[in-house]
């Protein structure tokens, strides 16, 4: 098979629209408004101004929010954002924030958050190996909590949660790096939400964070300008020179999601009957593929399942490549199959996988 023709189920950087990357490839050449490459155009010129103006209404217009959050696209991946929330809203606090552990990342957010202040873990998967999430009934949040902190699509393991968790007199907080506009997910519940943009929105480098005005009351005054959010809340994420190619990208991703897809509840309806497909085939093959994560906390972005041995696994993954499907293989910590199926990754493409999955059953 030709590598030119493979079609990326990679866990991340994932895939992009088609549309979106024809753009992007005469961006590079020349911006047709600007008559310049994207790559060497001024993040203080006019143009670059309005992009990000236009990116933040739509972000703020797919999610259906008012004026009263700020849209920042920052750096260091969702990764920063793991320090950056408890340095802004936990330092000299006296009750613990809440957190949920309930799979990799998460995990990763609970290390960091512990290096700045008091964390409570409110609910553990560890135990049983990440292949659920909590029902409510597991559940108790403190009024007096500064904010609880979750993660609503856990990648590496394929769980998403499909509810609103905490309280609505608690910040909540959010890391949506997979699943942020893949549906709609009540973004006015959240006082915080962070995604970098290389799962659904564009390619690495710049992570869009969504906070309410109010919360910003909150961040003490002797934060380093960087990572002070209200550095870049007042600059309109231009404190300092920003990744200007990956906002233009991420701004593409919208136009499209608006224009050709025509918003969030269009593109959910896409992305549950891709998942769909693929966990009906899961459960319909006797054994043969099992799914990883339990029923009804399967996410919709990222399907993980393993066979029979890893060996099985290994000729799986490599028959899929020479089929022209890549990136399968699951995450490192977990190992197994994953079949990541962001927004860019089309219907027919995974319809396409599913007739590879059947064929590899019974060959
Ligand atoms: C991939 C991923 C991360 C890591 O993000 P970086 O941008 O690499 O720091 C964090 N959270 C979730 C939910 C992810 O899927």
């Amino acid at each position: 098979m030709n590598p030119r023709n493979r079609t990326n189920f990679s866990g991340g950087p994932g895939v992009l629209p088609e549309s979106v990357l024809q753009q992007v490839q005469q961006a590079i050449i020349e911006v047709p408004e600007v008559g310049l490459s994207i790559l060497g155009i001024s993040h203080r010129s006019e143009w670059f101004a309005a992009a990000v103006a236009e990116l933040e209404n739509n972000i703020l217009k797919l999610l259906g929010l008012s004026e009263n959050y700020h849209v920042l696209f920052l750096q260091g991946g969702a990764t920063q954002q793991f320090s950056m929330v408890p340095m802004s809203l936990l330092h000299g606090k006296a009750h613990p924030a809440e957190y949920l552990h309930t799979g990799y990342w998460s995990g990763k957010s609970v290390a960091d958050a512990s290096r700045q202040g008091p964390i409570r873990v409110v609910w553990s998967g560890a135990e049983s190996g990440f292949l659920r999430l909590p029902g409510d009934d597991e559940l108790s949040f403190a009024p007096e909590a500064p904010y609880i902190h979750y993660v609503s699509n856990e990648t590496v393991e394929g769980l998403q949660f499909q509810r609103v968790l905490g309280r609505d007199d608690v910040p909540r907080i959010c890391d949506m790096s997979s699943d942020f506009l893949s549906k709609p997910c009540e973004a006015e519940r959240f006082s915080l939400i962070y995604a970098h943009a290389q799962k659904n929105l564009g390619p690495s480098g710049v992570t869009v964070v969504l906070v309410r005005d109010e919360l910003l009351a909150e961040v003490p005054d002797n934060l380093p300008g960087f990572l002070d959010y209200r550095s870049h809340a007042q600059a309109h994420s231009n404190f300092n020179t920003p990744p200007v190619f990956a906002i233009y990208v991420v701004l593409l991703v919208t136009r499209w999601l608006i224009g050709e897809i025509g918003g969030l509840a269009n593109m959910a309806r896409i992305n549950r009957a891709k998942a769909e497909l693929l966990y009906k085939l899961l459960d319909s093959s006797d054994g043969f593929y099992r799914g990883r994560a339990e029923s009804r906390d399967r996410s919709t972005m990222n399907v993980a399942f393993n066979l029979r041995s890893p060996e099985m696994e290994r000729r799986f993954l490599a028959e899929a490549l020479a089929a022209g499907f890549s990136g399968l293989a699951g995450h490192r910590s977990v190992g197994g199959i994953r079949a990541s199926i962001y927004n860019g990754l089309t219907l027919p493409a995974v319809e396409k996988l599913a007739g590879f999955m059947e064929d590899f059953r019974r060959s």
